[in-house]
């Protein structure tokens, strides 16, 4: 063999991803990123995306699953956990006994949510408080256009959906920062101090009601919200309500092969599951998504990851073929679909180059997440990785390995340790973002449409 034939069949040899598509599937891929970019305009929350979910599938025939129900090869189905995460499955021609094929993302992203008791006047400016949810920087959410959304239970029982700071003809809501002439403080400040917790109070109004009082513009802003949603404020009390980056997803680049959205970790690993399974017809193996809530807060609480209702649904699927639970678990796959951090030539020094995802290069698979020494960490065996290599290459999906960040640089995790707690043999994969947590974040096309096809091939696998 010569030195050039050795290379080529001994060693690694990683390419851009676009070397790899034709005219076809490059129309294919702005197809999808397309929707998927609808998609992100019209979810900003987790119950969005849930509603978003539910109403996808029932188009497609997908019906709401209760437990008890029989079910059949080739039925599709969903169980809503309480409007804020759901799980959908296609019924698997093999019982649950051989396992099912599951795809996990989560569809919270880092936000500020209003405090329950969020409305006051200072100087004569009405604010709501906020309490950050996820791992923000909180100097980026000053000065750039904010929405709200929500939902609010009201005194009389019923629930109101609001909205506001999306539309064109809508007013967006904000958060002021000081001036750089007034700054020498501020600017001795780290950057984690620069701005903090307790000052991330977004503006809502300036007039004040005719009369006497020191509270007439938190007055006129509540009389506002109750003209336009029936509001009083006590109504706060028994409220989600949330503040996100005002706007639409938008392509960026001058080429356009970029994506900015508020809120890709995870919704865009979400959207590639769901249009992958809307996409499959009588899968071999039970074919589960799963869109989960509260993972940027640990997946804890009834409609996180560690919730019991995965087992109530997937339980009750199993009782109904007569197969226990444990035992399909026991069979079962899972990809843990999230982000991962794409190298960023601003930032070189916190990446490990060899060994760190990059824009355009695919799905991107990770075998463990954690910190400092895997701590926190479900590392994928030897056996888990090579199953997805090999499905994932049978496929044709380009995708790449991946690792967050440099060792001792800090660390993360996903839902996998919660998968894999339950005995499913679990790997990590996703979609490589830049600006990762920031109120607009980036991420290829090419790696967005590439996850949605590796979701297509774990599924069928
Ligand atoms: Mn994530
Ligand atoms: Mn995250």
């Amino acid at each position: 063999m010569t030195t050039e034939e050795l290379r080529e069949s001994l060693l690694m040899a990683p390419k851009n991803g676009y070397t790899r598509l034709n005219d076809t599937q490059k129309a294919e891929m702005e197809a999808y990123c397309k929707r998927y970019m609808d998609f992100m305009t019209a979810c900003k929350t987790e119950r969005e995306a849930t509603s978003w979910a539910v109403q996808e599938a029932e188009k497609l025939g997908f019906k709401p699953y209760t437990i008890g129900m029989a079910v059949n090869p080739g039925d599709k189905i969903y169980y809503n956990n309480r409007g804020k995460s759901i799980a959908l499955a296609v019924v698997g021609t093999e019982p649950l006994s051989a396992g099912a094929n599951i795809c996990a993302a989560h569809v919270d992203s880092p936000r500020l949510d209003l405090k329950p008791n969020p409305l006051y006047e200072d100087s004569e400016i009405a604010y709501f408080k906020t309490h950050y949810y996820g791992g923000i920087k909180k100097y980026q959410w000053p000065t750039i256009p904010l929405a709200l959304h929500g939902v609010v239970y009201r005194k009389d029982g019923s629930v109101v959906t609001v909205t506001i700071g999306e539309e064109a003809s809508e007013p967006i809501l904000m958060i002021s920062d000081l001036l750089p002439h007034l700054s020498a403080d501020q600017m001795q400040k780290t950057l984690a101090k620069g701005i903090e917790g307790e000052q991330l109070n977004v503006i809502l109004g300036t007039t004040p009601l005719e009369g006497e009082g020191s509270d007439l513009v938190k007055l006129a802003i509540m009389k506002l919200l109750n003209e336009k949603y029936g509001l009083i404020e006590a109504d706060f009390q028994s409220a989600e309500l949330t503040i996100v980056p005002a706007g639409p997803a938008r392509e960026a680049g001058l080429d356009r092969s970029l994506i900015s959205a508020y809120g890709h970790d995870d919704r865009v690993c979400a959207y590639a599951e769901l249009e992958a399974l809307f996409a499959i017809q009588n899968p071999r193996k039970t074919a589960v998504c799963i869109l989960a809530d509260k993972e940027e807060i640990g997946s804890v609480g009834i409609s996180g990851m560690r919730s019991e209702y995965f087992e109530h649904f997937m339980g009750g699927l199993c009782d109904a073929q007569g197969v226990k639970l444990e035992d399909c678990f026991a069979a079962s796959f899972c990809l843990s679909a999230d982000v991962s951090n794409a190298f960023d030539p601003n930032f070189p020094e916190t990446c490990e180059r060899r060994n760190n995802s990059f824009l355009n290069y695919g799905v991107s698979i990770c075998k463990y997440t954690g910190a400092r020494g895997k701590s926190g960490a479900s590392d994928a065996s030897a056996e888990a990785m090579g199953h997805v290599r090999t499905t994932l290459n049978n496929a044709g999906v380009i995708w790449q390995m991946a690792t967050l960040g440099k060792i001792d640089q800090g660390g993360g995790g996903t839902v996998a340790a919660d998968m894999a707690n339950r005995n499913i043999v679990t790997v990590d994969a996703g979609v490589p973002v830049l600006s990762m947590h920031a109120p607009l974040e980036l991420v290829s096309k090419l790696d967005c449409y590439e996850t949605m096809l590796a979701c297509k091939a774990i599924y069928l696998a």
